[in-house]
């Protein structure tokens, strides 16, 4: 097979290209697309959905994998290669075990959740979702139940979005955190609070975004090879390494909304534009579980690296040390007469919050643990879907202090349960602590700490790039994990960085 192009690549590659044309649809559906091509997106996107499908799951890649897996040697040039032929086999049987008939059950249902979810959201009626819930854990237990798992059903779903992870990991991880940020809330709430009108004053929107995109080409955000466009959600979403698209979303009278999101995007975007080019439309670039063109190897992993660039270095006091005076220069009229100090305790204020979206560093995590708590239960089918406000509104109480006042504002406000997306929500919590594993790890690099002092960041994009973006899907979170810092999930580093900051608020 030496001049023929070898037939793992071609399948893959054509895998790649249509997963590639889906994403660029769902871009243009969030930035572009009049509201009345709904309807006909919609039915593009199924077609090549199960054009994707007919090729992931297909007679010609399961022929290819299992011919050149039997001509493969031992050397370990072919290490390599047998992963990307291992990894896909296993992902096509785990495919394989969740029926046809599932899969089209839960396409549809998701299109009725997500509407009837909206206008839910909008009443602040949860009677109206709750049918459309029930048979989404229905139709998720049985897809756990089809997948499989040894201890918990929920391990089942939270494979999909980050292999390795189990419920029992969690659990001790979660422990950890509670015992770690209870402690330090309770200090930072005892403090006077910061100036908060001072990031409602008039920020017009051309200046923020200006100002954003200089900070994130500094991160290493290439524009060459990347843009960004306003939507209501902020997102990241790649066409291959080459291509890497951002959104923000601005409002003139709430600077950090617009800052931090444009950050946290550009931290995903930097990951997937420092895959290795080699990957490209390759195995190590392409989600097949999730049908999803993407060369982050999950989604905690992914959002390690956005939540380290907003947070970690976003956040940070050195970092508005260098960077206050130019966001001066931008806004004159409304930062002319506050310090440094008082913008920085501003954009790091501690307030528990009801909307996790919108919660601080240190209430955040307990949004996810209690969404963490509620999905395991339900797809252990220990709590029923119609106890839900009442359980939400426990944890809310129990976790953040608050008492939620309607439906909206709790157990209705995320998208993901009307999707059928239940097990994510261990991502953004996952990704937080290795966010600061990992730069814990890269600041013992004298490069990287000279750099975060100057404000010259390639030294950590680079750093984050040799241990952690070049390797694309080729090796798994823990791997990546072990290879950059030694060691597997630990949340020392987080709680540290947290109760640093805890400090120097003070
Ligand atoms: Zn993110």
């Amino acid at each position: 097979m030496t001049s023929r192009i070898n037939l793992f690549d071609r399948e893959i590659g054509r895998l790649n290209d249509v997963l590639c044309a889906i994403n660029l649809l769902g871009w243009d559906a969030r930035t572009q697309m009049p509201a009345g091509a709904a309807r006909m997106r919609g039915a593009q996107v199924a077609t090549l959905t199960g054009l994707a499908r007919g090729i992931a799951t297909g007679r010609a890649i399961r022929d290819a994998i299992a011919m050149e897996l039997d001509g493969l040697d031992d050397r370990p040039e072919s290490a390599l290669r047998r992963r990307a032929l291992l990894d896909t086999q296993a992902a096509i049987r785990i495919a394989d075990r969740i029926p046809e008939s599932l899969v089209v059950e839960a396409a549809a249902l998701k299109t009725e959740a997500q509407q009837v979810w909206a206008e839910a959201r909008t009443k602040s009626d949860f009677a109206l979702f709750q049918p459309l819930l029930e048979r989404t854990v229905l139709i998720q237990r049985e897809i756990a139940a089809a997948i499989g798992y040894a201890a918990h059903p929920y391990d089942a779903l939270i494979q999909q979005y980050e292999p390795g992870m189990t419920l029992a990991e969690l659990q001790s991880l979660f422990a950890r955190l509670k015992a770690g940020l209870l402690p330090l809330i309770d200090t930072a709430l005892g403090r006077p609070q910061p100036r908060l009108d001072v990031l409602e004053r008039s920020y017009p929107v051309d200046a923020q975004k200006r100002f954003a995109l200089e900070i994130a080409q500094k991160f290493g955000y290439d524009l060459k090879r990347g843009r960004l466009d306003v939507t209501v959600h902020p997102f990241e979403v790649s066409f291959t390494r080459e291509d890497v698209r951002i959104t923000g979303r601005f409002r003139e009278n709430w600077l950090p909304g617009g800052l931090f999101a444009i950050w946290h995007e550009a931290g995903h975007g930097i990951y997937e534009q420092g895959v290795d080019p080699a990957f490209t439309r390759s195995a190590f670039a392409t989600d097949i579980i999730n049908l999803y063109a993407v060369g982050g190897a999950s989604f905690g992993m992914h959002e390690s690296q956005s939540r380290l660039f907003e947070n970690r270095v976003g956040r940070s006091h050195r970092f508005w040390e260098l960077h206050y005076g130019a966001l001066q220069t931008n806004f004159p009229a409304s930062l002319g007469d506050i310090d440094m100090e008082t913008f920085w305790r501003a954009v790091n204020v501690v307030r528990p919050s009801f909307i996790r979206v919108e919660a601080d560093e240190l209430t955040y995590d307990f949004h996810v643990i209690l969404r963490v708590e509620i999905e395991a239960a339900l797809i252990a089918g220990d709590i029923a879907v119609k106890d839900l406000p009442r359980i939400w509104a426990e944890k809310v109480k129990t976790y953040l202090g608050l008492t939620v006042p309607d439906d909206t504002q709790g157990v209705l406000q995320d998208v993901h349960w009307s999707a059928g997306m239940i097990g994510s929500f261990p991502t953004y919590t996952i990704g937080n602590v290795m966010g600061a594993q990992l730069f814990a790890t890269a600041r013992k690099a004298p490069e990287v700490a000279a750099g975060l002092q100057s404000g010259d960041y390639l030294p950590l994009t680079r750093w984050l790039n040799h241990h952690v973006h070049r390797h694309g899907r080729s090796k798994t979170p823990g791997e990546i994990l072990r290879f950059a810092t030694g060691s597997g999930l630990d949340p020392a580093p987080y709680l540290e960085d947290l109760s640093e900051k805890v400090a120097l608020l003070a």
